[in-house]
């Protein structure tokens, strides 16, 4: 049986669980209202499977707002929407909880204003992510890059068409600082005054600081989370490169997303580290530690 040790950081952030805890006061405070989020709440299938048991159920992403019971009180995620379909969401649905992280909100707000200034605006990001495409739909449309190769093909691109006046770079929240770095760095070389809003939220970076760290500690590493949550695969991501690094005491990283998944060569372990994604449920960690103490 291991010593189980936790990340310092782990599990869900500020902006999840704040659109959790809204979503389950909008079902207390209407016990006979449909209860609808806009999209999966969070990329954590045990999750949602406990908010469906719950009466709380995620609609598709990107379902038209029409096809939504008009009777039903919806609740837009910690990722966001764009304008537009909050404006659509608000017309449809009888009530509407924004439960977007401020964060996001603000990562929007930048993004509209820095188009009214007539910059042409990117941001660097996974292309598919909600939280980009909201912040894309924020400024009326800009460029999604999600790495070094796309800001040179976005900047050959522009300069194909004349210099643009002025560019303008955000980030999604939870892009790892290398990558938003060789964007921005590539963009930069390109566009020398590119006005820079790269706000990486600090959520992201303590649980990749807590995970090296974990990594120095532990002979392996478990990431408890979803498969579709993007800053899990992140930080697995990275655990597997500590597991590959001879400077690190880690020789094993598994993503799983529940406690059923453990890979046997975990349990015959020292010392065993865990970390989780920021749409991870505590009760998930915590039967993945209790797991691991058992066998
Ligand atoms: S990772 Fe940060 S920005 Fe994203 S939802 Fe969580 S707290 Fe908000």
């Amino acid at each position: 049986m291991p010593q189980v040790i936790r990340a310092d950081v782990l599990g869900y952030c500020f902006g999840v669980r704040r659109a959790v805890e809204k979503a389950r006061s909008v079902r207390r405070e209407f016990p006979g209202a449909e209860v609808l989020t806009y999209g999966p709440l969070i990329h954590n299938p045990a999750a949602l499977e406990t908010l469906g048991r719950e009466g709380i159920r995620a609609l598709d992403d990107g379902v038209p707002a029409e096809e939504i019971p008009p009777d039903a009180a919806v609740v837009i995620r910690a990722h966001g929407v764009p304008p537009a379909v909050r404006a659509a969401l608000k017309k449809r649905a009888a009530l509407l909880v924004d439960a977007s992280c401020p964060r996001v909100l603000a990562n929007q707000k930048k993004a509209a204003e820095l188009a009214r200034r007539g910059c042409t605006v990117a941001v660097a990001g996974d292309r598919k992510h909600a939280e980009t495409l909201a912040i894309a739909g924020s400024a009326g449309g800009c460029g999604i890059i999600e790495d070094r190769a796309g800001a040179e093909a976005f900047a050959a691109a522009l300069l194909a068409r004349g210099r643009p006046r002025k560019v303008a770079l955000l980030a999604q929240t939870t892009i790892g600082q290398g990558e938003y770095d060789a964007i921005a760095g590539a963009l930069r070389a390109a566009f020398p005054d590119l006005t820079e809003w790269g706000e990486i939220c600090p959520a992201t970076v303590e649980r990749q600081g807590a995970l090296e760290k974990l990594c120095r500690e532990a002979d392996g590493v478990l990431v408890v989370g979803g498969r579709a949550s993007a800053n899990t695969r992140r930080l697995f991501a990275s655990a597997q490169g500590y597991a590959r690094n001879p400077a690190y005491r880690a020789r094993l990283a598994a993503l799983i997303e529940s406690a059923g998944e453990i890979p046997g060569e975990f349990f015959s372990l020292p010392v065993a580290g865990i970390t989780a994604g920021a749409s991870t449920p505590d009760e998930t960690i915590q039967a993945v530690e209790e797991a691991l103490g058992t066998r």
